[in-house]
């Protein structure tokens, strides 16, 4: 008998590659029923694979913060987090609390009236404004020759921000951008899921199946197989049926679908001849919230 669902032992199993606990719905979207059938080799695969691409995406990180999923870290982090351009603000950075932080920059122009200031800084950081623009200034006098000290750099930024002509606050600054969906990736997030249900539900005997080897072979390579039927698709009584809050697995006749997020799969998973071949409709929701999941079988 092959001991790893996935490779088929083309990786021995070892003391240094044993089987892991392998999360069928994965931890970064609050799975928590696991098999120990994956070696140590093609799990750590996985997560600096298309698991590890997906859980740092921004769908999968908004996905975790609108419901709630707390998942491998209990850290929470900001799908926003970063650091960005923003058109009147300039440099800025949002935090994992989503605070938008507006980092401090200044423009100094020179014309015949002297200099022209522009200052921005967070309001959070406004009493560093006067030493912030004191060393500005000493940087800026020093490159024309000029020294002078820092109680004299610094007397005169107080005196330019005393006469500042306006102060302009932003209190809820709007910020826009766009994201991508890694197609490929969140396909293979779905092969993997479906595979690794169907032996959870069928045995392990699932794996001999001629279509579960070209599963199998897809997710070992990460490149999904021509052979395959299996593909996104549009189900209007499947979405009206499964709520687009949790993950769920539909198996019907020789098709599982699987829905993420409202992401919903349909994989052709054995032949209709074939034993595995199923009369019922068995529906298997995992509850993102909770981590606990629930198998019904439909007439
Ligand atoms: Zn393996």
């Amino acid at each position: 008998m092959v001991n790893c669902i996935i490779c088929l032992d083309k990786n021995p199993i070892t003391a240094d590659n044993p089987l892991t606990d392998e999360h069928i719905v994965p931890e970064f979207i609050g799975g928590t029923l696991t098999a120990k059938n994956v070696c140590k080799i093609c799990n750590s695969k996985f997560g600096h694979g298309f698991e590890g691409r997906l859980s740092n995406s921004f769908i999968f990180k908004i996905s975790k913060q609108v419901y709630n999923i707390s998942g491998k870290s209990k850290k929470t982090t900001s799908a926003f987090s970063g650091l960005y351009d923003h058109p009147s603000l300039g440099k800025i950075r949002v935090n994992d609390d989503n605070r938008v932080i507006t980092l401090p920059s200044i423009d100094i122009l020179e014309d015949d009236d002297g200099l022209d200031i522009t200052l921005k800084i967070d309001k959070q950081d406004q009493h560093k404004a006067k030493s912030i623009l004191a060393k500005k200034l000493q940087r800026v006098y020093a490159e024309k020759g000029k020294n002078y000290s820092d109680a004299q750099c610094s007397h005169a930024a107080g005196k330019i921000l005393e006469n500042a002509e306006k102060e302009t606050f932003v209190t809820q600054p709007t910020l826009s951008g766009s994201f991508t969906v890694n197609r490929k990736d969140t396909l293979l997030l779905h092969l993997k899921i479906s595979y690794e249900l169907l032996v959870y539900h069928f045995g392990h005997n699932y794996i001999y199946d001629s279509v579960a080897s070209n599963i199998s072979e897809s997710l070992f390579e990460q490149e999904l197989k021509q052979e395959l039927s299996f593909n996104f698709i549009e189900n209007k009584v499947l979405e009206h049926l499964l709520d687009k809050d949790n993950v769920w697995v539909v198996i019907s006749g020789n098709i599982c679908n699987v829905m993420v997020f409202g992401f919903l799969s349909s994989l052709k998973f054995t032949e209709t001849n074939s034993s595995f071949n199923t009369e019922e409709i068995i529906l298997y929701k995992f509850d993102v919230k909770t981590g606990l999941h629930s198998m019904q079988t439909l007439a």
